[in-house]
């Protein structure tokens, strides 16, 4: 079929891709020239698993670059919105890229197309797009709107949406249904899969992917609260961390038993420094104002919220607590990014965390895989400088602190780490590592609803050995005051 997808970022140009791959001839549309310009060039402006294969794949082939929305739309049989939807001042989505697109898309739109809302928008947004549609000269009839909303995750976003746990075809007519069944048909029937090239799944077997067919404002519906309810998952599991690591429990021993019942489930329970990201602060945002002009207190929300920025000031006074005082102490920072394996840094809490750090005092040395460029515009200017591996960044430094889950760190020789540091001292904000095995490298271990673990006494010097003697017990997050 022929797809045109508006917005090439995360969602907009892996969806692009991965329509090519499937067989679509598809285009892929931005108003940012610089971007379009580099794609066309080759570049891949953003750091996903399989996405600059599938790009080299089709690229001029099934799959083209443009930066007019009007004319690469007129022959496409269906239309993807993937443009943000960010957080407005009021806590509400902000709706006006996805506006401002209908209003460019309405005159160019004939004969029978279908839009597409792929961007996480608010429940009813389907019909407002409708009526901006109409409102901005398309014919009612030439023209249909569904929702398709989108779950992939950044990371792993290729083989997400080639792999997904569900397809979600929110339509309120029978051409939306068919076309959209159309356009995943190689997923749901399984085709694609059986390809030779196809990309493959490492883990699991996998012939089709479900299909939920819905109307259009249960599909938006279940975007807002899907992403809500991980939200919710998350801040569970950080406050039950918080109570963990005050009697001196281990939330990874408490998260096993938790999710072993299969009413609940082994996902999303890490305990951590909270979630960040473009998707979940603002969209358990948006929900909870969904909710409101429903006239329905959703509670529960603006408490997932408020857990979730304590986690990051809990976490920068355990540093704190770890090392007495920041000013003038050096920080090795392993993580910028928003979580392991993506280069976005949008909302991140490893950014909120090395700003207050520094704000107190402490200077940075930061290393991130992939996302140091895209994080030094959020950065302090002073006090803060990027080391060019994970090593380099403990080099000299009073304690290595772990912001961001990239597989990368969970494999470091934690010994080589040791001899790097001025003091043998690590703050893990993402339970990386076995604490019996930080202790056994002669660190001083501190993670997130753990026991804080003592460095092996036979491996230290004499003056590390008085440090970690007068360092036995890092304050718990619910001591007095911790939450006020
Ligand atoms: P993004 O900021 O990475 O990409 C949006 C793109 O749209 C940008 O490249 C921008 O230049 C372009 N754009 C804006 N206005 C335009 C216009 N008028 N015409 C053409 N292009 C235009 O955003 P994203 O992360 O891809 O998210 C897009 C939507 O998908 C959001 O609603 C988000 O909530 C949702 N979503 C995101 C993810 C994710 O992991 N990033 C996952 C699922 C859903």
């Amino acid at each position: 079929m022929r797809i045109a997808v508006v917005g090439s970022g995360y969602v907009g140009l892996v969806s692009a891709a991965c329509f090519a791959e499937i067989g679509h001839n598809v285009v892929s549309i931005d108003n940012d020239p610089d971007k379009i310009t580099a794609l066309e060039r080759g570049e891949v402006p953003i750091h996903e698993l399989h996405l600059s294969e599938l790009l080299d794949r089709h690229h001029n082939h099934r799959l083209r670059f443009s930066t007019s929305l009007g004319d690469s739309i007129r022959d496409a049989e269906a239309i993807f919105i993937t443009v943000g939807t960010p957080q407005s001042e009021t806590g509400e989505a902000d709706l006006s890229y996805v506006e401002s697109v209908a209003r460019e898309m309405a005159s160019a739109l004939r004969g029978q197309q279908l839009v597409v809302e792929k961007s996480t928008v608010p429940v009813n947004t389907c019909d407002s797009l409708r009526r901006a549609l109409v409102l901005n000269g398309a014919p009612s009839q030439s023209f249909s709107v569904a929702s398709n909303p989108e779950f992939l995750r950044e990371g792993t976003a290729v083989v997400d949406f080639l792999y997904p746990d569900r397809i979600v075809i929110g339509a309120d007519d029978e051409f939306s249904r068919t076309v959209l069944s159309k356009i995943y048909a190689p997923l749901a029937n399984g085709t694609y899969y059986r390809q030779r090239e196809a990309i493959r799944l490492h883990n699991g077997v996998y012939d089709r992917a479900p299909i939920i067919v819905t109307n259009a404002k249960s599909a938006e519906l279940i975007k807002h609260a899907s992403n809500a309810f991980l939200a919710m998952k998350i801040s569970f599991i950080n406050a039950v961390a918080n109570i963990s690591e005050s009697v001196g429990a281990d939330i990874q021993q408490v998260c096993a038993g938790i999710g072993s019942d299969s009413r609940i489930g082994p996902k999303f329970l890490n305990a951590g420094i909270g979630y960040g990201g473009s998707c979940f602060p603002k969209d358990v945002q948006a929900f909870r104002m969904v909710s409101e002009q429903c006239n329905y207190e959703f509670g529960l929300l603006k408490e997932v919220t408020k857990i979730n920025t304590e986690q990051q000031r809990l976490f920068v006074k355990k540093v704190q607590s770890a090392l007495w005082t920041l000013r003038g102490k050096k920080l090795g920072v392993l993580g910028l990014a928003f979580k392991g394996e993506t280069d976005d840094v949008r909302e991140s809490p490893a950014i909120a965390i090395v700003n207050a750090l520094v704000k107190e005092g402490a200077t940075a040395r930061a290393y991130d895989p992939a996302a140091m460029r895209r994080a030094a515009d959020l950065l302090p200017k002073e006090g803060m400088t990027f080391a060019s591996n994970p090593y380099d960044a403990a080099v000299g430094c009073d304690a290595l602190l772990i912001l961001t889950e990239w597989r990368e760190f969970a494999a470091l020789d934690l010994e080589r780490v040791r001899r790097a540091l001025r003091h043998p001292i690590v703050v893990d904000g993402r339970n990386l590592f076995d604490p019996e095995k930080a202790s056994r490298a002669g660190l001083i271990y501190y993670s997130i609803g753990r026991p804080a673990c003592m460095p092996d006494r036979s491996l230290l010097t004499g003056q590390e050995e008085d440090y970690a003697a007068t360092s036995h017990r890092i304050e718990s997050p619910l001591s007095a005051g911790a939450t006020s």
